[in-house]
């Protein structure tokens, strides 16, 4: 239902947080965080309010510079902890968010359990972490958009690995996603007005585009990897 993201030089776990208190008012059953932290991935998720989550985060992982965070609006498997986004795959490297849903995620998840991965969860969002990992050899950007052209449905993902502490990637396919520029720093956010706080300057992603977030800047591509010239849209307007 909501996506946010950040990377850049602050804290990125209260940006992450207040981002997704941004997009309460869509509604949702549970929420949850992923955060490079420490070399590895870290995820704190649970159904319920917002609330239950900054209680179970108490101010803690606030060595984070990068994440991904979600509300969820459940369309497959019940509201649960196990259920909330961030999923992670088997081996715990790589951590996505998903809105919409993958109408071909049973077939999907049949071919990963018959190729040894184990589902902890009953999303369709799951199989998603699984094919990132199943693909991924070396280059995040490369295993995401391998990942494309085997998903039916609609999609806004944001993806973060262990192995690439410094990038994250987002894909809008059906499912708005924004990106947010300013200074040194890049957010992600399903809408404009949980990057408002922050910035005005953004990239509307369009159907099928990806973005390769890292310090250095963000490019776009579409979903065959071919980059693509991006105009700032400025937001000005208030709510
Ligand atoms: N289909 C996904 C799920 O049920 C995502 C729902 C959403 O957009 O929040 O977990």
């Amino acid at each position: 239902c909501g996506i946010v993201g950040y990377l850049g030089p602050r804290p990125a776990v209260p940006i992450l947080v207040q981002g997704l208190e941004r997009l309460e008012y869509r509604g949702y059953d549970s929420a949850g965080i992923a955060v490079l932290n420490g070399g590895g991935l870290v995820v704190e998720k649970s159904a319920g309010k917002l609330h239950v989550l900054k209680s179970r985060l108490n101010g803690n992982l606030n060595g984070a510079r990068v994440g991904i965070g979600h509300t969820r609006w459940a369309t497959h498997g019940r509201p649960s902890d196990v259920n909330a986004h961030p999923h992670l795959d088997c081996t715990g490297k790589f951590a996505v968010v998903h809105n919409g849903i993958i109408e071909n995620y049973q077939e999907l998840r049949e071919q990963l359990v018959a190729a040894g991965h184990r589902f902890i969860s009953e999303t369709d969002t799951e199989v998603l972490a699984h094919l990132v990992e199943q693909f991924y050899e070396g280059d995040l950007l490369q295993a995401v958009l391998k990942m494309l052209p085997n998903l039916r449905g609609s999609y806004a993902l944001a993806v973060a690995s262990a192995y690439h502490p410094q990038e994250l990637v987002g894909v809008r396919q059906d499912s708005p996603l924004i990106i947010g520029l300013s200074n040194g720093e890049t957010y992600l956010a399903s809408d404009i007005p949980a990057l408002l706080p922050y910035t005005r300057d953004t990239y509307i992603l369009e159907n099928g585009e990806v973005a390769w977030i890292r310090p250095e800047g963000v490019n776009v591509y579409d979903a065959q990897g071919t980059k693509r010239a991006k105009e700032v849209f400025h937001v000005a307007w208030d709510l």
